[in-house]
């Protein structure tokens, strides 16, 4: 059934060499309120290779959701892609009208959003809404609809799936609609999935069965995955690189393990340390200072200045640029592996 070719192949099934899946290059998201306009996404660029899981990490109001918005052709007005680049295997898809999205949205890139029921409809059954799904990019019977059905279900780990096509989303628990959720996501075998805080919602245990579940089906169907949340507990447990966004912009990004073992960002490490898992033995558990600045106030330099005990003149004057490690600037193998940051004083 489900064997759509992928991954690294290109437009006419040509392997694409050298183009990553997803590339963003300084993608910028912004909302033209009566008063202001806030820069949700301000200069984002990172890239994502077919099957790799990238983990999006910040707190709430940096401009995840609306950087994984963008990715499918979500952002409504008064929200607006103002410039940069989305290229899905070098293919633009800043520009494309709403029919373009709309055959590229659930078949390339399908997202899974922290309320399941952004995705589900409470009038229909859970196998009309996958029909419907199905019929979206495909033709197909009700027969083979409802095997292709209950093959989805059982893979996102829904038992007795033939009964729970005839059942409507509010007979299901949380966690199971959250499943029929990833199963729709699932069913045109995308090459990237956008998964927008899909389990926060969730009991803490079935979170953890979920992130287990959808790890594995990822490495099974070679789908890469964007997963965005605010913990960054949860993110590293399933990310082999993260991205840390703080106030529209990336401050830091690298492979997963690096960025936890040595972050740079003061922000970074600010994070890790109010987390039990991440605080070295003997040292104290601690909230970063303050809040995260109102994308209407945003001080002139850093916009994380107000809250680092390192902030310099420097910082207050002029907001960092990127800096990548040395090592990384003329590598073309770590092309998505690239350590960056943000900041005038990395952390050593
Ligand atoms: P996150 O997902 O990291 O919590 P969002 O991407 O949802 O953050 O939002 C980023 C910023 O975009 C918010 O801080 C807010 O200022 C702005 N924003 C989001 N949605 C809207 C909207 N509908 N109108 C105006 N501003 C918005
Ligand atoms: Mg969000």
């Amino acid at each position: 059934m489900m064997q759509r070719p992928h991954s690294s192949r290109g437009i006419e099934g040509i392997p694409a060499a050298g183009i990553p899946l997803l590339q963003v290059t300084e993608l910028k998201t912004y909302f033209h309120t009566r008063d202001a306009v806030l820069r949700a996404v301000d200069g984002v660029s990172f890239s994502i290779d077919s099957g790799e899981v990238v983990g999006l990490v910040g707190e709430s109001g940096s401009g995840k959701s609306m950087t994984g918005f963008s990715l499918l052709g979500l952002v409504d007005p008064p929200g607006r892609i103002e410039g940069g680049s989305i290229r899905l295997r070098g293919r633009e898809l800043v520009g494309l009208t709403a029919g373009e999205w709309r055959s590229i949205r659930g078949r390339e890139i399908a997202m899974v959003f922290q309320d399941p029921m952004a995705t589900l409809n409470p009038l229909l059954t859970i196998g009309e809404q996958i029909r419907l799904a199905i019929n979206a990019h495909e033709r197909v019977g009700r027969q083979a609809a409802r095997d292709r059905g209950i093959e989805v279900l059982n893979r996102v780990g829904i038992p007795e799936a033939s009964r729970r096509l005839d059942a409507w989303p509010h007979q299901l628990s949380g966690g199971m609609r959250q499943r029929v959720a990833i199963a729709i996501a699932l069913l045109h075998r995308p090459a990237l999935i956008v998964a927008d805080e899909p389990t926060t919602a969730l009991d803490v245990s079935i979170q953890a069965q979920i992130l287990a579940e959808v790890q594995t089906l990822v490495r099974e169907l070679g789908t890469a995955l964007l997963w965005i949340s605010h913990d960054l507990a949860t993110v590293s447990a399933l990310a082999s690189r993260l991205l840390v966004m703080y106030a529209g912009r990336i401050v830091e990004e690298g492979p997963c393990a690096t960025v936890l073992r040595e972050p740079r960002h003061p922000y970074t490490r600010g994070l890790l340390m109010s987390m039990p898992q991440f605080a070295r033995p003997g040292e104290q558990l601690a909230q970063i200072p303050g809040a995260p600045p109102a994308l209407s106030a945003l001080p002139q330099g850093c916009a994380f200045a107000p809250r680092c005990q390192q902030a310099s003149a420097q910082c207050q004057a002029a907001a960092p640029e990127r800096q990548a490690q040395p090592s990384d600037l003329n590598s073309t193998v770590s092309r998505t592996g690239v350590r960056a940051w943000r900041c005038y004083h990395p952390l050593g």
